[in-house]
């Protein structure tokens, strides 16, 4: 009879794809890390806490935001919404002015989402299995270990780019660390460094690789001399460090020309507007913004079609404003405002339009709306060109 083949039983992770310490060594550099963390740890207000919606918060807050940027939002943001209900309940407008100047407001947009779905499906409280917790909006494999580590000790390695620099060159491991097998080496590398730890917990762990990423292993002219695990570096004993890990492949950048109505009724207000589902583009983040479009040669014409289509409005004059430039990742863009004088502000017709698609505010009050930056930019050009150009007719 043939045999039966038994189940492939799931390896725990290993280091060996990345010649990191094992054994007494790993535990050394265990000790150095955690020992040197408990030291030289920035007092962050997040660190003070134990709360899984505090840690959350300021996780969501510090992707792609340096901690300096994220401090003063932090605090006023959990003094507005101090439980996950409160930010569950909250209007979308309130969350979204409380995040404006982070960008990304998709984060925003998504955390409130969330905290609907954990006060809905777990009773108000941040979930303790990582199924759960990743099955929230948003929340992706780093945000969950990184909550689920400090907050409740799961065993679980984060890696996020300062964890994946510092293996990379502990490791002395060439090439681009976001490049998707790679990425998974370095996971894998992660947990193995974080699995045996007797020393601390998973969440002190997790601070401290983060932690030695942010502050002495930085991307250019890492401090080595002060690093408490040099000693188990692969990449400063080769004199690698500063190679290590390889630059990405840029992206070549693309130019975009955008033009868009600065609508003004003798009352100096003006319209925006928030794009219909799945419109967004990520220049405006589906936040509010002036009617607009991605335009080729002929802005003009194309806006007054624009404004033709979207909002029934026959514009009798359309006033170029001087351009403004704005880069958004690899897009170069040329932001084309014109203004639109109107004696009253259309209302805006879409087959699904719901009250709040719209609003009509002053020109000046743009800036304290929750708008992205190349909202306020136009904002101000418009507001430049009112002032020192344009004849308003009273
Ligand atoms: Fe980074 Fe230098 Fe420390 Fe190596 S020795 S981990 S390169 S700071």
């Amino acid at each position: 009879m043939a045999q039966r083949k038994k189940p492939a039983v799931a390896r725990p992770p290993t280091a060996q794809r990345l010649p990191l310490p094992a054994g007494a060594q790993l535990r050394q550099l265990q000790r150095h890390l955690l020992s040197w963390f408990d030291r030289r740890k920035r007092a962050l207000p997040w660190r003070k806490t134990r709360d899984p919606y505090r840690i959350w918060i300021s996780e969501v807050m510090l992707q792609q935001t340096r901690v300096a940027a994220v401090l003063p939002f932090y605090e006023r943001f959990l003094a507005r919404f101090p439980t996950v209900r409160a930010l569950a309940r909250a209007p979308q407008e309130a969350v979204l002015e409380a995040w404006a100047g982070l960008g990304y407001y998709s984060r925003a947009r998504n955390l409130q989402r969330a905290a609907k779905e954990i006060v809905r499906k777990h009773r108000g409280r941040f979930p303790q299995i990582l199924e759960d917790a990743l099955a929230l909006p948003g929340v992706g494999r780093y945000t969950a270990a990184a909550v689920l580590s400090i907050a409740f000790d799961a065993p679980l390695a984060v890696l996020d780019g300062n964890v994946a620099r510092v293996l990379a060159r502990l490791g002395a491991r060439r090439g681009d660390v976001r490049q998707p097998a790679m990425w998974r080496r370095l996971q894998s590398a992660a947990e193995a460094l974080l699995a045996p730890a007797p020393h601390g917990t998973p969440g002190a762990w997790n601070q401290a690789m983060m932690e030695l990423g942010a502050t002495v292993c930085t991307p250019r002219a890492p401090a080595c001399g002060e690093c408490p695990v040099a000693r188990f570096c692969r990449a400063r004993a080769m004199g690698l460090q500063e190679q290590i890990p390889g630059k990405r492949p840029k992206r070549a950048p693309v130019d975009v020309r955008l033009a868009a109505a600065v609508l003004l009724d003798p009352l100096r207000r003006t319209l925006l507007v928030l794009p219909e589902d799945g419109a967004g583009n990520g220049l405006f983040s589906r936040m509010w913004q002036f009617p607009a479009l991605e335009v080729g040669s002929g802005a003009e014409g194309a806006l007054r079609r624009h404004l033709r289509e979207s909002l029934a409005l026959e514009a009798a004059e359309c006033v170029a404003l001087p351009a403004a430039r704005h880069t958004v990742t690899f897009r170069r863009v040329t932001l084309l405002p014109f203004l639109v004088p109107v004696e009253e502000l259309p209302e805006v017709r879409r087959p699904r339009a719901a009250a709040g698609d719209s609003t009509r505010i002053a020109l000046a009050d743009v800036e304290r709306w929750p708008t992205s930056s190349a909202t306020r930019k136009i904002a101000r050009a418009a507001l430049r060109g009112v002032q020192a150009a344009f004849r308003f007719p009273h």
